[in-house]
């Protein structure tokens, strides 16, 4: 068997273009999809898949683990997200491949199913609310509560919010009241057997970050997500040995390389790699085997679409130290339009799936009616008082 063709569909989600990868083969009807989405890189990360295209070409595609050597070390240039995001996608459709190829589900061929479903979370507003930080303070804590309580409605038992605000090198006192207030209103809004998950965004400098933390703590959230941006490991070592609350980082990291420092270090307890960004299955799954040793539990990174959903699927049911997988609920209403799928959701669980390969398929014609748009987020910014550019 021999791959043919390596090519991309982008389709327009609004916020974000998901970027779908087909990789073709001489088999009659055997080809394969992975997902590359990355938000605003999309020209990038089509043209990096273009670029790895006749590296390819020519080649047996069950060769996962080499492919990804010749892809990875044969570029030369070491590469950050748009290039891995580009291998992440061709790898996930290999995998599809050699799935369908050997008739078999691909957590099956990841060592086999570990658990019977699995537990997902969503955003509260799937990201965009949240997303704008004079939104957010305009929306105000019974906003989050009346969103939460529709989240909960339909079965999830945890979810994720942005409450810290975008700060300067400290906080104000108003900027903890603020947090403390919609986190409190969530906790009695919710009750006590529902998980809350406060995701930073990278907004914070450790010391703020810390008290942050201690803030929220009475509230018991599960875990506050990257206090400070990711460039730092030093910096999130300070705030896990200070915090306490657990703290999880890792969806701006790429492959095993990039987190072994944060697992070196012991700079979180929870790890969130991308599939669509870390390397694809086969990386992520030695990410996790890396963070396992380190008693470092796995919270997959994926407000992306819908093959993305799948590729999850098979890694969440076929890794030991998994905890729970970040599901999009709400970006587009035709989300599930543009895939033939057999993914099954129940108490906000998913389910296992028997169809052979990642069990999802893209539907060209109805991708082709949503092409590639500019999205708007692209062109806002979060700025302090004095007009200086904030992380948002
Ligand atoms: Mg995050």
């Amino acid at each position: 068997m021999k791959i043919t063709r390596v090519s991309s569909v982008v389709v327009n989600a609004e916020m974000r273009n998901w970027v779908f990868v087909k990789v073709e083969t001489d088999q009659d009807g055997l080809w394969g999809w992975g997902e590359a989405s990355l938000e605003w890189k999309t020209r990038a990360v089509v043209g990096a898949i273009d670029d790895f295209a006749p590296m390819l070409v020519g080649e047996d595609p069950t060769r996962i683990e080499h492919l990804y050597q010749k892809m990875y070390r044969q570029s030369f240039w070491r590469m950050g997200v748009i290039g891995m995001s580009a291998i992440s996608g061709i790898e996930q459709a290999l995998w599809d491949i050699l799935g369908k190829h050997k008739d078999s589900p691909v957590c099956e061929l990841l060592g086999g199913r570990v658990r019977d479903k699995v537990r997902m979370y969503t955003h509260l507003g799937g990201g965009q609310m949240s997303a704008v930080y004079e939104t957010q303070m305009q929306a105000g804590a019974s906003q989050f509560v009346d969103l939460a309580r529709e989240v909960v409605e339909q079965g999830y038992t945890a979810v994720k919010v942005l409450l810290t605000p975008p700060t300067e090198p400290l906080n104000s006192a108003a900027d903890c009241r603020y947090a403390e207030g919609v986190m409190r209103a969530l906790r009695d809004g919710l009750g006590e057997d529902i998980d809350i998950m406060v995701d930073c965004h990278g907004r914070h400098f450790p010391a703020n970050a810390i008290e942050f933390c201690r803030v929220l703590a009475p509230y018991r959230p599960y875990f506050v997500e990257e206090p400070v941006p990711p460039e730092n490991v030093e910096a999130m070592a300070e705030v896990r040995r200070a915090s306490p609350v657990p703290i999880a980082t890792g969806e701006r990291l790429v492959t095993r390389f990039g987190f072994r420092e944060v697992l070196e270090k012991q700079a979180c307890h929870i790890i969130q790699p991308d599939l669509c960004h870390c390397g694809g299955l086969w990386e992520a799954k030695k990410i996790a085997a890396m963070a396992e040793a380190y008693y470092v539990g796995v919270a997959p990174h994926n407000p992306l679409g819908p093959v993305a959903n799948a590729a999850a699927l098979h890694f969440a049911l076929s890794t030991p130290n998994f905890l729970i997988q970040e599901d999009m609920l709400s970006d587009v209403p035709w989300r599930w339009d543009v895939v033939k799928h057999d993914l099954r959701t129940e108490d906000g669980h998913w389910l296992p799936t028997n169809a052979p390969g990642l069990g999802i398929e893209v539907d060209e014609d109805e991708a082709r009616k949503h092409p590639f748009k500019q999205e708007v987020m692209h062109s806002l910014t979060v700025r302090a008082a004095d007009g200086a550019i904030l992380d948002w």
